[in-house]
């Protein structure tokens, strides 16, 4: 069985040194949200995932989940599993107070999230969808909705879902047929299918709230005619105990390459009884609230999957012993030394950890964006945070999730043929990561999101907190005089330097034909990407040079190590990137469609 330990003390690290947690604890709300019960938070949830939910990674992955005349059952152990996570009060981490949770800063959240990811990605799909319901639910639905289904979803009674594809329909939304026909007391009858509908159907909650888009008679074509419905599994009576069966059933499950644990649905909605959640024919943008933290939450899986890929391959490549170094034997007294000799594996193991460590910075920069675009009281703060939150969000699921299978195909890659046969669990995080890449929004569609509709969003606008702070950091830091900072320094800049020229490029060009930005959009994406990691590593690097020479000079020399292998050896993509975003969308546009 793989290892796993939680990476508490880089957590600890980003999340305290990296970062002022003072920031987000002065937040209206967060008050209680001491370093001391942070530490604690995560501490407790890392022995939990470690010892309840990473055992369970493989069983769920060998015996999937079972269907039967419409009903399913999750492989074994994960009932037991889902109610002592909800026990343990891991669901109402960061829900509100005011239907049960414990409104924690979603900081918080997010780092238990990675570790849940790390240990059992299918599992933590089923918390994850209902969180991001609940989220819907609280920004759109009336009092009485959220009064009757918010505690009970928060409490982990209840779960929820997301009912978006259809079998014709997946990124093109504007085509789904599910039909919402209005009822005399105000609420709709649902009919249609919906396919692809993770944990559309289980046996581990007593009712399954299912957020389904669908379009009422009148509704004007496509995107802009598609309204949001909450359809549950079973009707709740009037004390809010379960009632009857809602006419809403699953008609088969997936057989598919990954995530076995986690029930992939075709659900038939025949005439279920459902209520409109926010506008009608403005379904979209509440849909959106539980697609964008969705989003992060995606990410979040493929960078769980890269720290649990990565350690196990650390672990590996210590105890396997091949080959001799090429400076000379390090173990003599052995038949051979230990793969961590050959630089060709520790290129892996240093891309592996550079990725998921600066990933890991990444996503707690932009969580506390997050708290501070809800919670912070300065309106300016507030709207900086929305405007870098709503540019990151594609470029971490996209970036994210793309490191997250690179990773874990390296961490087979290092096993070498063993990492090739299931009994190590390599290959499983090969399998579960990739589904990673597509759903959400495919990252091609992210990388379209992000040049086609955040970068151009209100003039500009979102692109200016990142690139204020960024510009800002450099030019600070090119008076450092420490050595080793300063060709970190110049690494960034010129990695920054080509984004801006791009950024303008993209701009330009895009006015004069729309296929250049499309064309360019995910190699763009990356391009930010590496330069948003370049950005973390600089001040990684920053803290570690102030603090080698202390107590944990391991730690801080590592730190500083990896910021270097980044530097050198993965930002210099940027190069690469941008030279084939500027050769423009000729290249691929003008190649005969028939030739393919
Ligand atoms: C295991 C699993 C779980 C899922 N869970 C859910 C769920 O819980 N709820 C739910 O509603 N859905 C779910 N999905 C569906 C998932 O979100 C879709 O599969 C995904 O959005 C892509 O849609 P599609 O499969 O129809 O691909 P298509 O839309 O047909 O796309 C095919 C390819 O074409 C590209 N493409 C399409 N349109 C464009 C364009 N305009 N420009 C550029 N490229 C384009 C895509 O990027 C992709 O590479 C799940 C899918 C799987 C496999």
């Amino acid at each position: 069985m793989p290892i796993y330990n939680a990476p508490l003390r880089d957590l600890k690290f980003v999340y305290n040194e990296l970062f002022d947690a003072d920031d987000l604890q002065q937040l209206p709300g967060f008050e209680e949200a001491t370093p001391d019960l942070v530490d604690a938070i995560l501490e407790e949830a890392g022995k939990f995932c470690e010892n309840e939910l990473l055992p369970l990674n493989q069983v769920g992955d060998q015996e999937g989940c079972q269907f039967e005349d419409g009903k399913v059952t999750a492989p074994p152990g994960f009932k037991a599993a889902y109610d002592a996570f909800h026990e343990n009060g891991y669901a109402g981490l960061i829900a509100p107070p005011e239907y049960g949770g414990q409104g924690l800063p979603k900081t918080l959240g997010f780092m238990v999230q990675e570790i849940i990811c790390s240990t059992n990605m299918a599992f933590g799909m089923y918390p994850g969808l209902t969180e991001g319901a609940c989220r819907a639910i609280e920004e759109f639905a009336s009092d009485e909705l959220k009064e009757t289904y918010l505690p009970k979803m928060i409490e982990g009674t209840w779960s929820g879902v997301m009912c978006l594809t259809e079998p014709h329909c997946g990124t093109d939304l504007g085509l789904i047929r599910t039909k919402a026909d209005a009822n005399d007391d105000g609420s709709y009858s649902i009919t249609g299918t919906k396919i692809f509908i993770s944990a559309g159907e289980h046996d581990m909650t007593e009712n399954i709230v299912h957020l389904v888009l669908a379009r009422a008679p009148d509704a004007p074509e496509g995107i802009k005619g598609i309204s949001l419905f909450l359809v549950p599994k079973m009707s709740v009576n009037d004390d809010g105990s379960v009632g009857d069966a809602n006419n809403v059933v699953c008609g088969a499950i997936e057989h598919k390459m990954g995530i076995h644990g986690n029930s992939t649905c075709v659900m038939n909605f025949d005439g279920a009884h459902g209520f409109l959640v926010g506008t009608l024919h403005k379904g979209m943008s509440a849909m959106f609230v539980m697609m964008n933290a969705a989003r992060l939450g995606v990410g979040m899986q493929g960078l769980g999957i890269s720290e649990v890929a990565y350690q196990n391959a650390v672990s590996y490549a210590r105890d396997r012993i091949q080959g001799r170094s090429l400076k000379g034997a390090t173990q003599p007294e052995k038949a051979a030394d230990p793969l961590t000799v050959h630089p060709d594996v520790r290129r892996m193991l240093l891309t592996m950890r550079a990725y998921t460590e600066g990933n890991r910075a990444l996503n707690v920069w932009v969580a506390r964006a997050l708290d501070m675009s809800i919670n912070a009281e300065d309106p300016k703060q507030r709207e900086d945070a929305e405007a870098l939150v709503a540019l990151m969000t594609p470029v971490c699921k996209s970036f994210m999730t793309d490191c997250g299978s690179d990773v874990a195909n390296m961490g087979v890659q290092v096993f070498g043929g063993h990492g090739y046969i299931a009994e190590w669990g390599m290959e499983q995080f090969v399998r579960d990561a990739r589904i990673a890449q597509i759903y959400e929004g495919t990252n091609g569609i992210q990388a379209l999101d992000l040049v086609g509709r955040k970068m151009p969003e209100k003039m500009g606008r979102n692109l200016r907190p990142f690139f204020h702070e960024v510009s800002a950091y450099l030019e600070e830091k090119v008076h450092d005089e420490r050595d080793e900072m300063q060709s970190l320094i110049m690494s960034l800049a010129k990695s920054f330097g080509r984004l801006q020229i791009v950024t303008g490029w993209i701009a330009q060009q895009g006015m004069k034909n729309p296929e250049e930005g499309a064309a360019a959009a995910t190699d763009y994406l990356r391009l930010f990407a590496l330069v948003a990691l370049g950005y973390m590593w600089l001040r990684m690097a920053d803290i570690a040079l102030d603090k080698r020479a202390g107590d944990e000079p391991v730690f801080y020399q590592a730190k500083l190590d990896t910021a270097r292998f980044f530097c050198n050896r993965l930002l210099p993509q940027t190069g690469a990137l941008m030279s084939a975003i500027m050769s423009g969308s000729d290249t691929m546009m003008s190649f005969n469609e028939a030739a393919f």
